[in-house]
């Protein structure tokens, strides 16, 4: 063995979820109902969802912010991991799936701590922005549209504080990434913004192949 990242194989994986796992019941049952909708594959891993709670949690996050929150999951993960006075901004423009969002976040005791906002993720963000928003969030999570991934980054970006952190997900898309011959729209926009981040003197960086890759952008 090298020393790289190790490969996963499934009997590992079942053993980090059986035996690492700390998934709340009223997850488990998101996730379940989840599982039987159509898009189910948005849904984050629940060994993602954790982490990112403890990073909110690490890091004393107050003011968060969702870009693509679907039936809630990750919402409820970094929720679940913050105190009473930590809110968030959700971001998503589907009025339907974010129904099963409101209520498990009902379920989880948690949903007067969410301001959902149903309307193209950009035009919410700039409305933050022209309300005087910048410089105001501690985190951010980016999940929606992969082309726009970019857009959102710099609206987070400018929306967060010194310091604060920005988790981008399926920044590996399932390994594309590092097809050449995938020359999707959404492949070459997430390519294209790994790269610019790796370069990216406004943020410290890293990208951890956690569930379908992770980056992880600290504000300078
Ligand atoms: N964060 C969720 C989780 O971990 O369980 C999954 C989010 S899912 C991958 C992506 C979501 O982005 C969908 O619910 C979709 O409706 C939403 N979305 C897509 N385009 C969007 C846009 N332009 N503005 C806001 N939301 C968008
Ligand atoms: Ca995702």
């Amino acid at each position: 063995m090298s020393n790289r990242t190790l490969a996963v194989t499934d009997a590992l994986y079942d053993y980090l979820l059986a035996e690492t796992g700390r998934e709340p019941q009223v997850m488990r049952e998101l996730r379940e109902e989840t599982m039987t909708m159509p898009r189910a594959m948005m849904l984050s891993s629940p060994e993602a969802a954790q982490f990112m709670g403890l990073l909110a949690k690490l890091m004393g996050a107050r003011r968060c912010l969702e870009i693509g929150t679907f039936t809630g999951y990750s919402a409820l993960a970094v929720m679940l991991a913050l105190p009473a006075d930590a809110r968030l901004i959700c971001c998503d423009i589907d009025a339907e799936v974010t129904s099963v969002a409101r209520r498990y976040w009902e379920k989880a005791g948690i949903a007067d701590r969410i301001d959902l906002r149903i309307g193209p993720a950009l035009e919410t963000l700039d409305k933050l922005l022209a309300g005087g928003g910048e410089g105001s969030f501690d985190f951010s999570f980016i999940d929606a549209d992969k082309t726009s991934y970019d857009a959102y980054y710099e609206r987070s970006l400018k929306l967060l504080r010194k310091g604060g952190l920005i988790l981008i997900d399926n920044v590996l898309w399932s390994g594309s990434v590092a097809d050449p011959k995938d020359q999707s729209a959404s492949t070459v926009a997430l390519r294209t913004l790994n790269r610019k981040m790796r370069d990216d003197q406004r943020i410290d960086f890293s990208l951890l192949p956690i569930g379908d890759g992770i980056s992880l952008a600290v504000k300078r």
